[in-house]
Protein backbone atom coordinates (compact mmCIF):
# COMPACT_ATOMS: atom_id res chain seq x y z
CA UNK A 1 0.00 0.00 0.00
CA UNK A 2 1.32 3.17 -0.67
CA UNK A 3 2.97 4.87 1.62
CA UNK A 4 0.08 8.22 2.54
CA UNK A 5 -1.12 9.71 5.71
CA UNK A 6 -4.24 8.20 6.97
CA UNK A 7 -5.35 11.96 7.00
CA UNK A 8 -4.96 12.83 3.37
CA UNK A 9 -6.16 9.20 2.22
CA UNK A 10 -9.43 10.66 4.30
CA UNK A 11 -9.76 13.63 2.32
CA UNK A 12 -9.80 11.58 -1.25
CA UNK A 13 -13.42 12.03 -2.45
CA UNK A 14 -14.93 8.39 -3.90
CA UNK A 15 -14.64 8.53 -7.39
CA UNK A 16 -17.58 8.17 -9.57
CA UNK A 17 -18.16 5.23 -11.80
CA UNK A 18 -17.88 6.71 -15.54
CA UNK A 19 -21.16 6.31 -17.43
CA UNK A 20 -22.59 6.36 -20.44
CA UNK A 21 -24.94 9.83 -20.84
CA UNK A 22 -28.22 9.29 -19.90
CA UNK A 23 -29.54 10.65 -23.09
CA UNK A 24 -27.68 8.13 -25.21
CA UNK A 25 -28.00 4.90 -23.30
CA UNK A 26 -31.55 4.94 -23.26
CA UNK A 27 -31.10 4.13 -26.85
CA UNK A 28 -29.05 1.02 -26.81
CA UNK A 29 -28.46 -2.09 -24.50
CA UNK A 30 -24.80 -1.61 -23.94
CA UNK A 31 -23.56 -1.31 -19.97
CA UNK A 32 -24.39 1.54 -18.58
CA UNK A 33 -21.22 1.58 -16.22
CA UNK A 34 -17.95 2.06 -18.29
CA UNK A 35 -15.82 0.85 -15.34
CA UNK A 36 -12.99 2.90 -13.64
CA UNK A 37 -9.50 3.53 -15.55
CA UNK A 38 -6.45 2.74 -13.84
CA UNK A 39 -5.69 5.91 -13.05
CA UNK A 40 -9.02 6.05 -11.01
CA UNK A 41 -8.79 2.38 -9.37
CA UNK A 42 -5.95 3.33 -7.94
CA UNK A 43 -6.80 6.57 -6.30
CA UNK A 44 -9.80 4.74 -5.35
CA UNK A 45 -7.92 2.00 -3.70
CA UNK A 46 -6.17 4.78 -1.89
CA UNK A 47 -9.21 5.39 0.00
CA UNK A 48 -9.15 2.19 1.83
CA UNK A 49 -7.49 2.53 5.59
CA UNK A 50 -6.07 -0.82 5.50
CA UNK A 51 -8.51 -1.57 8.98
CA UNK A 52 -7.12 -4.47 10.86
CA UNK A 53 -10.56 -5.32 12.13
CA UNK A 54 -12.03 -5.19 8.49
CA UNK A 55 -15.36 -4.22 9.52
CA UNK A 56 -15.97 -4.41 5.42
CA UNK A 57 -15.21 -8.38 5.26
CA UNK A 58 -18.49 -8.91 8.09
CA UNK A 59 -20.69 -7.35 5.68
CA UNK A 60 -19.88 -9.49 2.27
CA UNK A 61 -21.56 -13.36 2.75
CA UNK A 62 -18.44 -14.91 1.43
CA UNK A 63 -15.74 -12.81 3.61
CA UNK A 64 -14.31 -11.57 0.40
CA UNK A 65 -10.24 -10.69 2.17
CA UNK A 66 -11.39 -6.86 0.96
CA UNK A 67 -8.60 -4.63 2.30
CA UNK A 68 -6.40 -7.20 0.62
CA UNK A 69 -7.21 -7.04 -2.91
CA UNK A 70 -7.26 -3.25 -1.97
CA UNK A 71 -3.91 -3.09 -1.39
CA UNK A 72 -2.94 -4.43 -4.67
CA UNK A 73 -4.96 -2.42 -6.46
CA UNK A 74 -3.08 0.73 -4.73
CA UNK A 75 0.19 -1.04 -5.50
CA UNK A 76 -0.70 -1.85 -9.17
CA UNK A 77 -0.75 -5.68 -9.08
CA UNK A 78 -3.98 -6.16 -10.52
CA UNK A 79 -3.68 -10.03 -10.85
CA UNK A 80 -2.90 -10.77 -7.95
CA UNK A 81 -5.80 -8.48 -6.74
CA UNK A 82 -8.18 -10.58 -8.70
CA UNK A 83 -6.74 -14.08 -7.26
CA UNK A 84 -7.18 -12.86 -3.93
CA UNK A 85 -11.09 -12.11 -4.37
CA UNK A 86 -11.03 -15.42 -6.46
CA UNK A 87 -10.49 -17.67 -3.16
CA UNK A 88 -13.46 -16.42 -1.71
CA UNK A 89 -15.40 -15.48 -4.82
CA UNK A 90 -15.16 -17.20 -8.35
CA UNK A 91 -17.71 -14.55 -10.41
CA UNK A 92 -16.15 -11.40 -9.08
CA UNK A 93 -16.32 -9.43 -12.60
CA UNK A 94 -20.13 -10.45 -11.58
CA UNK A 95 -20.69 -9.62 -8.17
CA UNK A 96 -18.51 -6.13 -8.61
CA UNK A 97 -21.45 -5.20 -10.75
CA UNK A 98 -24.47 -6.40 -9.46
CA UNK A 99 -24.08 -7.25 -5.54
CA UNK A 100 -26.25 -4.65 -3.64
CA UNK A 101 -22.91 -3.50 -1.84
CA UNK A 102 -24.49 -0.32 -0.03
CA UNK A 103 -26.04 -2.99 1.80
CA UNK A 104 -23.53 -5.54 2.40
CA UNK A 105 -19.58 -4.55 2.25
CA UNK A 106 -19.70 -0.83 1.75
CA UNK A 107 -22.46 -0.60 4.58
CA UNK A 108 -19.54 -1.64 7.13
CA UNK A 109 -16.81 0.44 5.89
CA UNK A 110 -15.43 2.81 8.25
CA UNK A 111 -14.77 5.43 6.11
CA UNK A 112 -18.59 6.04 4.93
CA UNK A 113 -19.14 6.76 8.78
CA UNK A 114 -17.91 10.24 7.63
CA UNK A 115 -18.50 10.45 3.97
CA UNK A 116 -19.05 8.04 1.20
CA UNK A 117 -17.65 4.27 1.70
CA UNK A 118 -14.74 3.31 -0.62
CA UNK A 119 -16.26 1.63 -3.49
CA UNK A 120 -15.38 -1.88 -3.00
CA UNK A 121 -17.95 -3.00 -5.38
CA UNK A 122 -16.20 -1.15 -8.70
CA UNK A 123 -12.73 -1.87 -7.65
CA UNK A 124 -13.64 -6.01 -7.54
CA UNK A 125 -15.10 -4.88 -10.91
CA UNK A 126 -11.76 -3.38 -11.80
CA UNK A 127 -9.94 -5.93 -10.71
CA UNK A 128 -11.56 -8.71 -12.66
CA UNK A 129 -12.12 -7.39 -15.59
CA UNK A 130 -8.60 -5.91 -16.37
CA UNK A 131 -6.98 -9.27 -15.77
CA UNK A 132 -9.94 -10.91 -17.63
CA UNK A 133 -7.74 -11.85 -20.40
CA UNK A 134 -4.73 -12.25 -18.60
CA UNK A 135 -6.71 -15.48 -16.70
CA UNK A 136 -8.60 -17.03 -19.47
CA UNK A 137 -4.96 -17.32 -20.95
CA UNK A 138 -3.14 -18.82 -17.52
CA UNK A 139 -2.85 -22.60 -18.17
CA UNK A 140 -5.40 -24.56 -16.17
CA UNK A 141 -2.86 -26.20 -13.89
CA UNK A 142 -2.48 -29.33 -12.27
CA UNK A 143 -6.34 -31.06 -12.06
CA UNK A 144 -7.16 -32.93 -8.86
CA UNK A 145 -6.74 -36.95 -9.00
CA UNK A 146 -10.57 -38.02 -10.07
CA UNK A 147 -12.35 -39.21 -7.17
CA UNK A 148 -14.36 -41.71 -9.67
CA UNK A 149 -17.55 -39.94 -8.00
CA UNK A 150 -20.35 -37.78 -10.15
CA UNK A 151 -22.39 -35.27 -9.34
CA UNK A 152 -25.76 -33.78 -11.14
CA UNK A 153 -26.52 -29.72 -10.64
CA UNK A 154 -29.93 -29.18 -11.49
CA UNK A 155 -29.68 -25.42 -12.70
CA UNK A 156 -26.65 -23.04 -14.14
CA UNK A 157 -27.17 -19.83 -12.19
CA UNK A 158 -24.55 -18.64 -9.53
CA UNK A 159 -24.96 -21.21 -6.96
CA UNK A 160 -24.91 -23.67 -9.56
CA UNK A 161 -21.81 -22.05 -10.85
CA UNK A 162 -19.74 -21.51 -7.46
CA UNK A 163 -20.78 -25.38 -6.56
CA UNK A 164 -19.51 -27.02 -9.84
CA UNK A 165 -16.54 -25.39 -9.52
CA UNK A 166 -15.29 -26.30 -6.21
CA UNK A 167 -16.28 -29.76 -6.74
CA UNK A 168 -14.27 -30.25 -9.60
CA UNK A 169 -11.34 -28.76 -7.36
CA UNK A 170 -12.22 -31.62 -5.39
CA UNK A 171 -11.73 -34.39 -8.09
CA UNK A 172 -15.52 -35.41 -8.66
CA UNK A 173 -17.29 -35.25 -12.08
CA UNK A 174 -19.76 -32.33 -12.47
CA UNK A 175 -22.40 -32.17 -14.84
CA UNK A 176 -24.84 -29.34 -14.69
CA UNK A 177 -28.22 -29.34 -16.67
CA UNK A 178 -30.34 -26.72 -17.40
CA UNK A 179 -33.70 -26.34 -18.73
CA UNK A 180 -32.96 -23.28 -21.28
CA UNK A 181 -30.47 -23.33 -23.89
CA UNK A 182 -28.10 -20.67 -22.65
CA UNK A 183 -26.04 -21.11 -18.84
CA UNK A 184 -26.19 -18.25 -16.14
CA UNK A 185 -29.81 -18.20 -14.74
CA UNK A 186 -31.22 -14.70 -14.15
CA UNK A 187 -27.29 -13.56 -14.66
CA UNK A 188 -28.63 -14.01 -18.53
CA UNK A 189 -32.10 -14.67 -18.73
CA UNK A 190 -33.23 -11.91 -16.16
CA UNK A 191 -30.43 -9.24 -15.48
CA UNK A 192 -30.35 -6.90 -18.74
CA UNK A 193 -27.07 -6.85 -21.01
CA UNK A 194 -26.97 -3.13 -19.54
CA UNK A 195 -26.24 -3.91 -16.14
CA UNK A 196 -24.54 -7.17 -16.33
CA UNK A 197 -22.74 -7.65 -20.52
CA UNK A 198 -23.66 -11.69 -20.80
CA UNK A 199 -19.82 -11.59 -22.39
CA UNK A 200 -18.79 -12.22 -18.63
CA UNK A 201 -21.29 -15.04 -17.83
CA UNK A 202 -20.02 -16.37 -20.73
CA UNK A 203 -16.70 -16.39 -19.56
CA UNK A 204 -16.92 -17.48 -16.26
CA UNK A 205 -19.12 -20.82 -17.94
CA UNK A 206 -16.13 -21.00 -20.13
CA UNK A 207 -13.52 -21.03 -17.42
CA UNK A 208 -15.54 -24.19 -15.85
CA UNK A 209 -15.70 -26.03 -18.67
CA UNK A 210 -11.73 -25.80 -18.95
CA UNK A 211 -11.76 -27.28 -15.71
CA UNK A 212 -13.97 -30.45 -16.37
CA UNK A 213 -17.18 -29.42 -15.65
CA UNK A 214 -19.74 -30.95 -18.23
CA UNK A 215 -22.75 -28.37 -19.13
CA UNK A 216 -25.68 -30.04 -21.13
CA UNK A 217 -28.62 -27.24 -22.02
CA UNK A 218 -32.68 -27.49 -23.15
CA UNK A 219 -32.49 -30.47 -20.33
CA UNK A 220 -36.01 -29.80 -17.60
CA UNK A 221 -35.43 -32.26 -14.92
CA UNK A 222 -38.25 -33.24 -13.93
CA UNK A 223 -39.42 -33.34 -17.57
CA UNK A 224 -36.54 -34.20 -19.69
CA UNK A 225 -35.14 -36.76 -16.78
CA UNK A 226 -36.25 -36.66 -13.62
CA UNK A 227 -34.08 -36.56 -10.47
CA UNK A 228 -35.07 -40.47 -9.58
CA UNK A 229 -33.23 -41.73 -13.53
CA UNK A 230 -30.21 -39.20 -12.83
CA UNK A 231 -29.47 -40.92 -9.30
CA UNK A 232 -30.51 -44.77 -10.53
CA UNK A 233 -30.11 -45.32 -14.15
CA UNK A 234 -27.43 -42.46 -14.73
CA UNK A 235 -25.58 -43.41 -11.32
CA UNK A 236 -25.20 -39.83 -9.79
CA UNK A 237 -23.78 -40.25 -6.76
CA UNK A 238 -25.16 -36.96 -5.64
CA UNK A 239 -27.61 -33.98 -6.78
CA UNK A 240 -27.45 -30.49 -6.02
CA UNK A 241 -30.32 -28.81 -6.96
CA UNK A 242 -30.19 -25.00 -7.86
CA UNK A 243 -33.31 -24.35 -9.87
CA UNK A 244 -33.75 -20.60 -8.74
CA UNK A 245 -37.47 -19.05 -7.95
CA UNK A 246 -38.15 -18.49 -12.06
CA UNK A 247 -42.11 -18.82 -11.38
CA UNK A 248 -43.58 -15.12 -11.23
CA UNK A 249 -46.23 -13.91 -9.08
CA UNK A 250 -48.95 -11.51 -10.16
CA UNK A 251 -51.51 -9.32 -8.62
CA UNK A 252 -54.36 -11.25 -8.73
CA UNK A 253 -56.70 -8.34 -9.84
CA UNK A 254 -59.55 -7.90 -12.79
CA UNK A 255 -58.26 -7.54 -15.66
CA UNK A 256 -54.51 -9.19 -15.22
CA UNK A 257 -55.14 -11.41 -18.83
CA UNK A 258 -55.50 -9.02 -20.93
CA UNK A 259 -53.83 -8.45 -23.83
CA UNK A 260 -50.76 -6.22 -23.38
CA UNK A 261 -49.76 -6.82 -19.64
CA UNK A 262 -46.69 -8.71 -19.24
CA UNK A 263 -45.15 -10.25 -16.53
CA UNK A 264 -41.51 -9.36 -16.11
CA UNK A 265 -39.81 -12.47 -16.52
CA UNK A 266 -41.29 -12.62 -19.82
CA UNK A 267 -40.36 -9.01 -20.90
CA UNK A 268 -37.09 -9.86 -19.22
CA UNK A 269 -36.03 -13.32 -20.91
CA UNK A 270 -37.51 -12.25 -24.70
CA UNK A 271 -35.59 -9.12 -24.56
CA UNK A 272 -32.11 -10.28 -22.90
CA UNK A 273 -32.44 -14.35 -24.28
CA UNK A 274 -34.09 -13.76 -27.21
CA UNK A 275 -33.17 -10.50 -28.44
CA UNK A 276 -36.86 -9.77 -28.80
CA UNK A 277 -35.49 -6.16 -29.47
CA UNK A 278 -33.64 -7.42 -33.02
CA UNK A 279 -35.89 -7.16 -36.38
CA UNK A 280 -36.18 -10.65 -36.98
CA UNK A 281 -36.48 -12.02 -33.32
CA UNK A 282 -38.75 -15.30 -33.49
CA UNK A 283 -39.96 -14.01 -30.21
CA UNK A 284 -40.71 -10.87 -30.19
CA UNK A 285 -42.88 -8.68 -27.80
CA UNK A 286 -45.61 -6.32 -28.57
CA UNK A 287 -44.09 -2.90 -29.83
CA UNK A 288 -43.26 -0.52 -27.15
CA UNK A 289 -42.51 1.85 -29.33
CA UNK A 290 -44.14 5.75 -28.34
CA UNK A 291 -46.23 3.39 -26.02
CA UNK A 292 -46.46 4.38 -21.92
CA UNK A 293 -46.11 2.03 -19.96
CA UNK A 294 -46.51 1.14 -15.83
CA UNK A 295 -44.42 -1.35 -14.26
CA UNK A 296 -45.65 -2.63 -10.98
CA UNK A 297 -42.98 -3.29 -8.30
CA UNK A 298 -40.01 -2.23 -6.78
CA UNK A 299 -37.29 -4.66 -6.60
CA UNK A 300 -34.57 -4.90 -8.80
CA UNK A 301 -36.81 -6.89 -11.45
CA UNK A 302 -39.16 -3.84 -11.78
CA UNK A 303 -36.14 -1.52 -12.48
CA UNK A 304 -34.77 -3.71 -14.82
CA UNK A 305 -38.04 -3.94 -16.50
CA UNK A 306 -38.80 -0.35 -16.96
CA UNK A 307 -35.32 0.51 -18.02
CA UNK A 308 -35.66 -2.13 -20.95
CA UNK A 309 -39.28 -1.21 -22.29
CA UNK A 310 -37.87 2.72 -22.09
CA UNK A 311 -35.14 0.69 -24.19
CA UNK A 312 -37.23 -0.45 -26.93
CA UNK A 313 -38.53 2.67 -27.35
CA UNK A 314 -41.24 3.65 -24.96
CA UNK A 315 -42.07 7.16 -24.69
CA UNK A 316 -43.45 7.24 -21.12
CA UNK A 317 -42.39 4.52 -18.29
CA UNK A 318 -43.65 4.68 -15.16
CA UNK A 319 -43.14 2.35 -11.65
CA UNK A 320 -46.22 2.39 -9.59
CA UNK A 321 -45.40 1.59 -5.91
CA UNK A 322 -47.76 1.29 -2.97
CA UNK A 323 -45.37 2.28 -0.60
CA UNK A 324 -42.45 5.38 -1.18
CA UNK A 325 -38.77 5.56 -2.02
CA UNK A 326 -37.14 4.76 1.51
CA UNK A 327 -38.85 1.36 1.10
CA UNK A 328 -37.77 0.27 -2.12
CA UNK A 329 -36.09 -2.80 -2.02
CA UNK A 330 -34.08 -2.15 -5.77
CA UNK A 331 -30.26 -1.52 -5.43
CA UNK A 332 -29.63 2.55 -4.97
CA UNK A 333 -27.71 3.18 -8.52
CA UNK A 334 -30.73 1.53 -10.27
CA UNK A 335 -33.10 3.40 -8.99
CA UNK A 336 -30.40 6.35 -9.53
CA UNK A 337 -30.02 5.05 -13.03
CA UNK A 338 -33.38 4.84 -13.58
CA UNK A 339 -34.34 8.41 -12.37
CA UNK A 340 -31.73 10.14 -14.81
CA UNK A 341 -33.32 7.85 -17.82
CA UNK A 342 -36.64 9.62 -16.88
CA UNK A 343 -38.56 6.73 -15.33
CA UNK A 344 -41.02 8.74 -13.54
CA UNK A 345 -41.89 7.20 -9.74
CA UNK A 346 -45.41 7.19 -8.51
CA UNK A 347 -45.55 6.51 -4.92
CA UNK A 348 -48.17 5.50 -2.72
CA UNK A 349 -50.34 4.02 -5.34
CA UNK A 350 -51.88 0.25 -6.10
CA UNK A 351 -53.49 -0.92 -8.97
CA UNK A 352 -57.35 -2.33 -8.49
CA UNK A 353 -57.95 -3.08 -11.61
CA UNK A 354 -57.02 -3.23 -15.32
CA UNK A 355 -59.39 -1.78 -17.67
CA UNK A 356 -60.08 -3.13 -21.63
CA UNK A 357 -60.75 -1.34 -24.26
CA UNK A 358 -63.84 -3.78 -25.08
CA UNK A 359 -61.24 -6.04 -27.36
CA UNK A 360 -59.45 -7.87 -24.99
CA UNK A 361 -56.39 -5.33 -25.20
CA UNK A 362 -55.29 -3.44 -22.23
CA UNK A 363 -56.05 0.28 -22.31
CA UNK A 364 -55.96 1.25 -18.50
CA UNK A 365 -55.31 0.79 -14.84
CA UNK A 366 -57.70 1.93 -11.60
CA UNK A 367 -55.21 3.18 -9.10
CA UNK A 368 -55.95 3.51 -5.47
CA UNK A 369 -54.00 5.73 -3.18
CA UNK A 370 -52.28 4.35 -0.01
CA UNK A 371 -51.15 5.97 2.98
CA UNK A 372 -48.12 3.68 5.31
CA UNK A 373 -49.43 2.33 8.50
CA UNK A 374 -47.04 0.59 11.10
CA UNK A 375 -44.17 -1.60 10.09
CA UNK A 376 -45.14 -5.24 8.84
CA UNK A 377 -43.42 -8.86 9.36
CA UNK A 378 -41.03 -7.00 6.83
CA UNK A 379 -40.05 -4.33 8.80
CA UNK A 380 -41.64 -1.92 6.31
CA UNK A 381 -43.72 0.47 6.73
CA UNK A 382 -47.47 -1.27 5.55
CA UNK A 383 -49.17 0.26 3.30
CA UNK A 384 -52.71 1.21 4.13
CA UNK A 385 -55.32 1.55 1.26
CA UNK A 386 -57.08 5.73 0.95
CA UNK A 387 -60.82 4.84 0.77
CA UNK A 388 -62.75 6.52 -1.78
CA UNK A 389 -59.26 7.78 -3.59
CA UNK A 390 -59.73 5.34 -6.96
CA UNK A 391 -58.90 7.31 -10.06
CA UNK A 392 -58.09 5.90 -13.58
CA UNK A 393 -54.86 5.70 -15.42
CA UNK A 394 -54.43 5.83 -19.78
CA UNK A 395 -51.81 2.82 -20.19
CA UNK A 396 -50.84 1.22 -23.15
CA UNK A 397 -48.84 -1.62 -21.40
CA UNK A 398 -48.18 -3.20 -18.47
CA UNK A 399 -45.35 -5.27 -16.57
CA UNK A 400 -45.95 -6.94 -13.35
CA UNK A 401 -42.94 -7.23 -11.45
CA UNK A 402 -43.69 -8.38 -7.80
CA UNK A 403 -41.59 -11.41 -7.39
CA UNK A 404 -41.10 -14.52 -7.67
CA UNK A 405 -41.45 -18.44 -6.37
CA UNK A 406 -39.92 -21.60 -7.23
CA UNK A 407 -41.55 -23.40 -9.90
CA UNK A 408 -43.10 -26.65 -9.34
CA UNK A 409 -41.14 -29.36 -11.94
CA UNK A 410 -39.55 -31.22 -8.64
CA UNK A 411 -42.66 -30.30 -6.62
CA UNK A 412 -44.08 -34.07 -6.85
CA UNK A 413 -40.45 -35.91 -6.82
CA UNK A 414 -40.88 -38.63 -4.22
CA UNK A 415 -38.25 -37.75 -0.63
CA UNK A 416 -38.59 -34.41 -1.08
CA UNK A 417 -40.55 -31.72 0.84
CA UNK A 418 -41.10 -28.18 0.32
CA UNK A 419 -42.01 -25.25 3.07
CA UNK A 420 -45.53 -23.84 2.31
CA UNK A 421 -44.32 -21.21 0.41
CA UNK A 422 -42.98 -23.62 -2.11
CA UNK A 423 -39.57 -23.49 -1.30
CA UNK A 424 -37.27 -26.84 -0.45
CA UNK A 425 -36.79 -28.15 3.29
CA UNK A 426 -32.99 -28.55 4.16
CA UNK A 427 -30.95 -29.17 7.02
CA UNK A 428 -29.18 -25.52 7.09
CA UNK A 429 -25.78 -26.87 8.06
CA UNK A 430 -25.14 -29.34 5.42
CA UNK A 431 -27.83 -28.83 2.85
CA UNK A 432 -29.08 -31.55 2.14
CA UNK A 433 -32.62 -31.72 1.02
CA UNK A 434 -34.77 -34.30 3.21
CA UNK A 435 -33.66 -36.70 0.70
CA UNK A 436 -30.54 -38.62 1.21
CA UNK A 437 -27.71 -37.61 -1.16
CA UNK A 438 -29.65 -34.31 -2.61
CA UNK A 439 -28.40 -30.71 -1.34
CA UNK A 440 -29.99 -27.24 -2.35
CA UNK A 441 -29.12 -23.94 -2.18
CA UNK A 442 -29.90 -20.40 -3.57
CA UNK A 443 -33.16 -19.28 -4.33
CA UNK A 444 -34.99 -22.56 -4.30
CA UNK A 445 -34.34 -22.58 -0.75
CA UNK A 446 -34.23 -18.76 0.15
CA UNK A 447 -37.08 -17.24 -2.42
CA UNK A 448 -35.39 -14.72 -4.92
CA UNK A 449 -32.16 -13.27 -2.82
CA UNK A 450 -29.26 -11.91 -4.34
CA UNK A 451 -25.95 -13.70 -6.20
CA UNK A 452 -23.45 -13.37 -3.73
CA UNK A 453 -26.26 -15.17 -1.29
CA UNK A 454 -26.67 -17.69 -3.63
CA UNK A 455 -23.10 -18.31 -4.97
CA UNK A 456 -22.16 -18.83 -0.71
CA UNK A 457 -24.91 -21.09 -0.37
CA UNK A 458 -23.05 -23.31 -3.71
CA UNK A 459 -19.88 -23.34 -2.01
CA UNK A 460 -21.56 -24.39 1.41
CA UNK A 461 -23.14 -27.30 -0.52
CA UNK A 462 -19.77 -28.04 -2.50
CA UNK A 463 -18.19 -28.74 0.62
CA UNK A 464 -20.89 -31.12 2.50
CA UNK A 465 -21.39 -32.90 -0.78
CA UNK A 466 -18.03 -33.56 -1.11
CA UNK A 467 -18.19 -34.73 2.70
CA UNK A 468 -20.94 -36.92 2.09
CA UNK A 469 -19.26 -38.45 -1.01
CA UNK A 470 -16.31 -39.53 0.86
CA UNK A 471 -18.05 -40.95 3.93
P1 LIG B 1 -31.14 -18.76 -10.84
O1 LIG B 1 -30.18 -17.68 -11.17
O2 LIG B 1 -32.58 -18.46 -10.91
O3 LIG B 1 -30.82 -20.00 -11.78
C1 LIG B 1 -31.65 -21.15 -11.76
C2 LIG B 1 -31.50 -21.87 -13.08
O4 LIG B 1 -32.14 -23.13 -12.96
C3 LIG B 1 -32.21 -21.17 -14.25
O5 LIG B 1 -31.30 -21.03 -15.32
C4 LIG B 1 -33.37 -22.09 -14.60
O6 LIG B 1 -33.67 -22.08 -15.99
C5 LIG B 1 -32.82 -23.44 -14.17
N1 LIG B 1 -33.87 -24.41 -13.85
C6 LIG B 1 -35.03 -24.21 -13.16
N2 LIG B 1 -35.72 -25.35 -13.06
C7 LIG B 1 -35.00 -26.30 -13.70
C8 LIG B 1 -35.20 -27.69 -13.96
N3 LIG B 1 -36.29 -28.30 -13.49
N4 LIG B 1 -34.27 -28.35 -14.68
C9 LIG B 1 -33.16 -27.72 -15.16
N5 LIG B 1 -32.92 -26.41 -14.94
C10 LIG B 1 -33.82 -25.71 -14.22
N6 LIG B 1 -29.37 -10.18 -7.27
C11 LIG B 1 -28.34 -9.37 -6.97
O7 LIG B 1 -27.53 -9.72 -6.12
N7 LIG B 1 -28.17 -8.17 -7.62
C12 LIG B 1 -28.98 -7.76 -8.61
O8 LIG B 1 -28.79 -6.68 -9.16
C13 LIG B 1 -30.07 -8.60 -8.97
N8 LIG B 1 -30.91 -8.25 -9.98
C14 LIG B 1 -31.89 -9.12 -10.35
C15 LIG B 1 -32.68 -8.80 -11.45
C16 LIG B 1 -33.67 -9.67 -11.88
C17 LIG B 1 -34.48 -9.32 -13.08
C18 LIG B 1 -33.90 -10.89 -11.16
C19 LIG B 1 -34.99 -11.83 -11.61
C20 LIG B 1 -33.14 -11.20 -10.06
C21 LIG B 1 -32.12 -10.33 -9.65
N9 LIG B 1 -31.30 -10.65 -8.58
C22 LIG B 1 -30.24 -9.82 -8.26
C23 LIG B 1 -31.48 -11.90 -7.81
C24 LIG B 1 -30.45 -12.95 -8.25
O9 LIG B 1 -30.30 -12.92 -9.64
C25 LIG B 1 -30.86 -14.33 -7.76
O10 LIG B 1 -30.96 -14.28 -6.36
C26 LIG B 1 -29.84 -15.41 -8.18
O11 LIG B 1 -29.68 -15.44 -9.57
C27 LIG B 1 -30.27 -16.78 -7.67
O12 LIG B 1 -29.37 -17.73 -8.16
P2 LIG B 1 -29.74 -19.28 -8.30
O13 LIG B 1 -28.51 -19.93 -8.82
O14 LIG B 1 -30.32 -19.77 -7.03
O15 LIG B 1 -30.91 -19.35 -9.36
FE1 LIG C 1 -18.88 -6.75 -1.69
FE2 LIG C 1 -20.20 -8.55 -3.15
FE3 LIG C 1 -17.57 -8.31 -3.41
FE4 LIG C 1 -18.57 -9.33 -1.17
S1 LIG C 1 -18.71 -10.22 -3.23
S2 LIG C 1 -16.93 -7.82 -1.34
S3 LIG C 1 -20.49 -8.14 -0.96
S4 LIG C 1 -19.08 -6.76 -3.94
FE1 LIG D 1 -10.85 -0.40 3.78
FE2 LIG D 1 -13.34 0.36 4.47
FE3 LIG D 1 -12.60 -2.17 4.72
FE4 LIG D 1 -11.55 -0.34 6.34
S1 LIG D 1 -13.68 -0.96 6.26
S2 LIG D 1 -10.47 -2.02 5.30
S3 LIG D 1 -11.45 1.40 4.95
S4 LIG D 1 -12.75 -1.03 2.80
Amino acid sequence: MPDIPLKDRMKIQRNVMPAQDPTQRVHNFNEVNLGYTPEIARKEAQRCLQCKDAPCMQGCPVHVNIPDFIARIAEGDYLSAADTILQDNRLPAICGRVCPQEEMCELRCIVGKKGLPVAIGNLERFSADITLTKRAKRPVGKLPIPTGKCVAIIGSGPSALACAGDLVRFGHGVTVYEALHAFGGVLVYGIPEFRLPKEVVRYEVEALERVGVLFEKNVVIGMTLTLNELMTEMGYDAVYIAAGAGLPYFLGIPGEELIGIYSSNELLTRVNLMKAYQPDAVTPVLNYKDKTVAVFGAGNTALDSARTALRLGAQKVMIIYRRTETEMPARREEVQHAKEEGIEFIFLAAPLEFLDNGEGWLKGVRLQRMTLGEPDASGRRRPLPVQGSDFNMDIDLAVIAVGNGTNSLLRNTPGLEFTKNDTLVIDPQTLQTTRRGVFAGGDIVTGGATVISAMGAGRQAAQSINTYLKT
